[in-house]
């Protein structure tokens, strides 16, 4: 054992991301030391990284960090938080750090905040996205909680952040408000995703391209406005071939797709505010669907679909409305995320700066883009935009190829082959932008069987109509 409370920083939970986070710091200059709840996972880490110092005694790893100690917990989101803040209650001391760098519910973040913080003790509450290799190489990172604790910890947060016109770590808010982002991250990225596996199946059973012609369809988009870190791993993907049976890999893997919840909580949070978020809560019920997949393999022999055949002709004209049509509704999502994020921002008082959370989102995060800048941009002209297609940018963008966007929901729906994300996103356009919608007939029928009550259009007040009487 090293020399005590030699530390810089000590890292609770060495699975994939507490692993590279370690080293990503040791490699910034600072100084390491883990701990794990299973020991061999230790041994083995330290055996290969003999510069990040490892203890198997928990009373030790604490003693060994400089003070204030700052801690930084990677354990699996959930009970873990809470058992390992048990586990570190009685060594904590007033002005020390703890750092739940994991995908927790921002609600859980706020408890455990208040609970810390009671006892003088710093919590930040800290999403951090980029996947493993952005946890070595340089994540972005969300960060939620007091400035004075920040404050401390800032330093090195930034040295191991991804860099995108500065350090991508920023303090977003108080208590729970970089959780809260980070989870409104990951509805983004649901809502991408499936936007561009909707692209690949519609190119693929619409328009008959083969997977390597996907793959360079999707290189080319990657190259200009599309531009994305989501676009061009589907490139990689789409240009991996199993080498034992000669096919694209991806032609082999099971459409059955899982998730963490955090796509779930971001469309379960948008009820509880309020806001619509159509495409994340398609994409979220999308991998729902696609979970079903003993249920749809019965179905597609009693339910026939229409035997459509792919048109091979369709060529680049489809490709480009294709093209259009993702553009548009990428750029829908990403104003969804951020109208919830608006209205998060007032409910919990976080105060959230929109272009600075835009920016840090260029740099190492899975969500990274080029239309950022533009959102960026729209944030910075108005800190208080309501709604991001209101921009005239964005707007004006979106008016250029809602042409191609509704051509491509008409051929897909005379294809037979489902586009949910898409399809949610063009819908979410026209209803935002519509005066009018059909809600008055929803009142009517909702006063018709409860006595609920409507509003008039003519006149100011509160209506009942007795439906029933002659
Ligand atoms: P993980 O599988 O989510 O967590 C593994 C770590 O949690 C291990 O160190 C494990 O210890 C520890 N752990 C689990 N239950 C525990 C308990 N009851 N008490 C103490 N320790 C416990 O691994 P991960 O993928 O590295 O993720 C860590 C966190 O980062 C998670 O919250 C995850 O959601 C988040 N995150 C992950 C990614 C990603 O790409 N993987 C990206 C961003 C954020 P043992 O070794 O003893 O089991």
């Amino acid at each position: 054992m090293r020399l005590m409370r030699e530390h810089d920083i000590g890292l609770f939970g060495i699975g994939v991301m507490g692993q590279n986070l370690a080293r990503n710091f040791q490699r910034n200059g600072y100084s390491v030391i883990v701990y794990n709840r299973t020991k061999e996972k230790t041994r083995n880490f330290i055996s290969k990284h003999p510069e990040i110092a490892g203890s198997y005694s928990f009373q030790e790893f604490v003693d060994s960090l400089r003070s204030p100690k700052r801690i930084l917990l990677m354990v699996t989101a959930g009970v873990a938080v809470d058992a390992a803040l048990k586990d570190l209650d009685k060594y904590l001391v007033k002005g020390d750090i703890a750092i739940d760098g994991g995908n927790s519910f921002f609600q859980d973040t706020e408890r455990r905040c208040k609970a810390l913080s009671d006892r003088g003790i710093h919590y930040i509450g800290l999403g951090v996205s980029g996947g493993e290799e952005g946890a070595l190489k340089g994540p972005c990172l969300m960060a939620g909680g007091s400035r004075e604790g920040y404050d401390q910890i800032s330093g090195m947060l930034k040295d191991v952040a991804a860099k995108a016109e500065g350090s991508c770590c920023q303090l977003l808010g108080p208590r729970g408000a970089g959780h809260y982002v980070k989870m409104v991250h990951n509805g983004i990225e649901y809502a991408v995703i499936q936007i561009i596996a909707e692209a690949y199946d519609l190119l693929l059973r619409v328009a008959g391209l083969e997977v390597n012609q996907i793959r360079d369809v999707f290189e080319g988009w990657n190259g200009a406005e599309l531009n994305s870190f989501l676009m061009e791993i589907a490139t990689k993907v789409l240009g991996r071939a199993d080498s034992e049976k000669k096919l694209p890999l991806v032609s082999l893997i099971l459409d059955s797709a899982k998730q963490k919840g955090t796509g779930k909580w971001t469309s379960q949070n948008s009820m509880d505010l309020g806001i619509p978020t159509p495409t994340i809560d398609a994409a979220v019920a999308a991998r729902n669907m696609s979970a079903l997949k003993s249920e749809r393999v019965i179905a597609a022999k009693s339910l026939h679909s229409p035997n459509i055949k792919p048109r091979l002709n369709r060529g680049p004209g489809f490709v480009q409305e294709l093209h259009d049509a993702v553009q548009a509704s990428i750029l829908v999502s990403y104003a969804q995320g951020f109208h919830l994020m608006r209205a998060a921002s007032r409910e919990y008082d976080y105060k959230l700066p929109f272009a600075e959370i835009a920016r840090i989102w260029k740099g190492g995060c899975i969500i990274r883009a080029k239309l950022l800048d533009s959102i960026k941009q729209a944030f910075m002209k108005d800190a208080d935009l309501q709604n991001l297609i209101l921009d005239p940018e964005v707007a004006n963008c979106l008016s250029k190829v809602e042409g191609n966007w509704r051509n491509v929901a008409k051929t897909a729906r005379e294809s037979s082959v489902p586009f949910p994300a898409i399809s949610a996103s063009l819908d979410y356009f026209e209803s935002y932008r519509s005066e009018r919608l059909p809600a008055n007939l929803v009142q009517a029928l909702r006063d018709y069987f409860g006595a609920h009550g409507y509003e008039r259009v003519d006149m100011p007040g509160q209506f009942h109509t007795d439906w029933t009487a002659a």
